[in-house]
């Protein structure tokens, strides 16, 4: 055994330690549940809690916690101890089946968006079978869905399940159309890539901005940027390397199959590539990864930062999210295969997405929409807002084919001439890659490019999957209704190849040509979260997710409430954090440094030296301290007048007020940046941030 395979989910209640240690019957019934969604008998609960607990406890864990994923769109936790007082005075460790099934907790501090009253604040966690347990530190985790009194999901996971089983209800019933009667299950599969920089502790514990907002808030342009392209892929520098080290072991002791890791485009940037999984484990996983990326940058010194863009004029971090549909059976539905032109299941499946994308592109543009990451989309180095597909030439050709009605070409199997002899021949992919592209396909799944890297992976996945769910339903509707199924399903191709190509975009997405041509195509260009936000509750919108029961009327409204009051409060944090900066830390560096280039003046004329740079410098800090004593004021201003009402208005407002003050403010104090000497200057700069590792 290699050590990998040791350690690899050795904190993890998966299913090998269920089949070894729960009774037969026990285990089985326990299966049933987790592959094919079977209500859990709570017999079974009391089994498996007590087998769990002895388990936990044999791996040091003296606690065990209800783990869920509240809308913050981070994780949460309530640690209670095992302990159970016994007769004699001591204890006993003790952990019942209905603890496990069922956790109780005050809902009024998580955001609900006016789902719960306070007068009703109870929320309820209920434990997800079908992701397994772990223990980290000395507790153990149990995945939970978060729901309110009367019912209501409160978090991300619940909808994640609801969207995935959408998505397998429609699969089944049009693989059945197809005459495919061995698969039983059609899963989401998602695979997120997640980007994030790495920076010195010691210097962020020095930046307020990072501590409070997550991304900087001042700081001009270093003399060096990612220009160079040095970094993609560069050797990896040691502590780094020590730190990609210790994520990597402890993500596999909690069975998250960290597969690859490089320096990513920006200075500072890296990223982490797992083996993709099912939607809900992918998930649970990708919030694993980033608390473990988080927790042991701090134990190394560092400071791992997930905002989308913590560095104006340097790249920001995304979080791909590649995104398949496969059987139980271990059939990828979206596998072209060696002649993609015949394989009609695949162009069947692959039309669907086109047209669930098309047909939801404002969606999926919400699905992802956070302040941080509207720094990013449309940045020129991010995928733009506009949402569009990426197919390569040979997949394009054959929709084009089927949709004039003629008979598609397959590409021929081509191979690239390296002119080296003794290197290998290398079969040349049918599509290429293009980086530029919000959703591409990328051989035999999708990429979507969209989401920003701080984010939970399940609002996109939910909207893909419902999405998808839907046209495959109508398209079964279609199939059901004729005789001759293989005629239709061609036809099925032609019509979506007509009607929803314009989704369709091989170019280069981050031309502003393309925003013309979008626009012409009639393809929405969904700017800001504000923007956004109420494509969540227009009546088809909301009619869409009911029919599919992903969410109920309240949970949409309500989620579009935490939309925007969340892009509310984020802004007003960065805001205040400003002002305060400004006021004790950029301000009076400025008077010290004025003060000291004023005395240096008096000193040199006295000597009857020239005063000429003394006095330039004593103009244009003049100039400048004036506009950022303004600049201070307006935003501080901003910040106070904020309007009464629904909370659209509010939103717009830190959109349209409270933004551009921060701008204007930045834009000055960046400006003393660049003339106030480095020894005055009060936190470490961009320079200092991206290269000090
Ligand atoms: P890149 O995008 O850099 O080419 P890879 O080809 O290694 O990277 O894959 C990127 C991600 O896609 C990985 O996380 C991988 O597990 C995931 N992936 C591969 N196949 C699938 C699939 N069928 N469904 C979902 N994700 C997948
Ligand atoms: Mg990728």
């Amino acid at each position: 055994m290699s050590f990998v395979s040791d350690i690899f989910g050795s904190a993890v209640f998966h299913d090998g330690v269920m089949k070894e240690r729960l009774p037969k019957e026990i285990y089985r019934s326990l299966r049933e549940t987790r592959d094919s969604g079977k209500p859990l008998d709570p017999s079974v609960a009391t089994v498996v809690a007590s087998v769990m607990k002895d388990w936990a406890v044999e791996k040091g864990a003296t606690h065990f916690t209800h783990w869920f994923q509240p809308m913050t769109g981070i994780t949460a936790e309530k640690h209670n101890s095992f302990i159970t007082p016994a007769p004699d005075g001591r204890v006993i460790m003790e952990f019942s089946g209905k603890e496990l099934v069922v956790g109780e907790s005050d809902a009024s501090s998580f955001p609900s968006g006016g789902l719960r009253a306070t007068f009703e604040a109870r929320g309820y966690t209920a434990w997800d079978p079908t992701s397994s347990a772990f223990v980290k530190d000395t507790t153990l985790y149990i995945p939970t869905a978060f729901c309110s009194y009367s019912g209501e999901a409160l978090d991300k996971k619940t909808p994640l399940l609801r969207s995935m089983e959408a998505v397998n209800r429609q699969a089944v019933r049009l693989l059945r159309l197809l005459g495919n009667t061995a698969s039983k299950r059609v899963d989401v599969t998602v695979g997120p890539e997640q980007e994030y920089f790495l920076i010195d502790r010691s210097l962020w514990e020095k930046r307020r901005d990072l501590m409070y907002a997550g991304r900087t808030l001042f700081g001009s342009k270093p003399p060096k940027g990612q220009e160079m392209d040095d970094h993609y892929y560069g050797a990896i520098k040691q502590r780094v390397n020590d730190f990609m080290k210790e994520v990597d072991e402890q993500l596999w002791r909690l069975g998250v199959f960290a597969k690859t890791k490089h320096n990513e485009v920006a200075p500072a940037q890296h990223e982490l590539a797992p083996i993709f999984e099912t939607a809900n484990i992918a998930t649970d996983h990708n919030q694993v990864t980033m608390e473990t990326l988080k927790k042991v940058a701090e134990k190394h010194g560092l400071a791992c930062l997930l905002h989308e863009k913590p560095f104006k004029g340097i790249n920001g971090s995304g979080k791909h999210n590649n995104w398949s549909l496969c059987t139980d059976d271990g059939l990828n539905l979206l596998e072209p295969g060696d002649s993609p032109q015949e394989n009609e299941q695949f162009l069947l499946f692959l039309c669907a997405v086109i047209r669930a994308v098309d047909e939801h592109a404002d969606l999926l543009r919400l699905s992802v929409a956070t302040a941080g990451n509207d720094h990013r989309l449309g940045a020129h180095e991010a995928p733009p807002a506009i949402v569009s597909i990426f197919l390569g030439d040979q997949l394009s050709e054959i929709l084009k084919s089927f949709s004039l009605g003629e008979v598609a070409r397959g590409g021929e199997a081509t191979f690239m001439e390296t002119g080296v002899k003794s290197l290998p021949r290398l079969h040349r992919d049918a599509t290429d890659r293009n980086r530029t592209s919000p959703l591409a396909f990328t051989g035999n799944k999708f990429e979507f490019r969209m989401a920003g890297s701080s984010l939970s992976v399940s609002e996109p996945n939910v909207v893909l999957s419902t999405a998808v769910a839907d046209v495959l339903s109508r398209f079964a509707e279609r199939l059901e209704s004729v005789s001759d199924v293989r005629r239709e399903v061609r036809r099925i191709i032609g019509d979506t190849a007509r009607s929803n190509g314009r989704v369709i975009f091989d170019g280069n997405s981050y031309g502003d040509d393309w925003k013309a041509e979008a626009e012409r195509r009639g393809l929405p260009d969904i700017t800001d979260t504000v923007e956004a936000a109420p494509r969540f509750i227009t009546p088809e919108n909301i009619s869409f997710f009911l029919r599919h029961k992903v969410y109920t009327e309240a949970e949409i409204r309500s989620r579009y409430e935490v939309y925007l009051e969340s892009y509310g409060k984020t802004i007003n944090i960065e805001g205040e954090t400003m002002v305060e900066m400004a006021r004790r830390e950029i301000a009076p560096a400025c008077v010290r440094f004025k003060r000291e280039v004023c005395e240096a003046k008096l000193a040199v004329k006295a000597c009857g030296a020239d005063c000429h740079l003394e006095d330039a410098l004593i103009e244009r800090l003049g100039a400048l301290t004036a506009a950022l004593d303004e600049n201070i004021r307006d935003l501080a201003e901003a910040l106070t007048e904020l309007p009464d009402g629904a909370s659209f208005e509010r939103a717009a407002y830190y959109r349209d007020k409270v933004l551009p003050a921060m701008e204007e403010l930045r834009g000055t104090a960046d400006g003393l940046e660049e003339i106030v000497a480095s020894d005055v200057w009060p936190f470490p700069t961009y320079g200092d941030l991206l290269y000090r590792i």
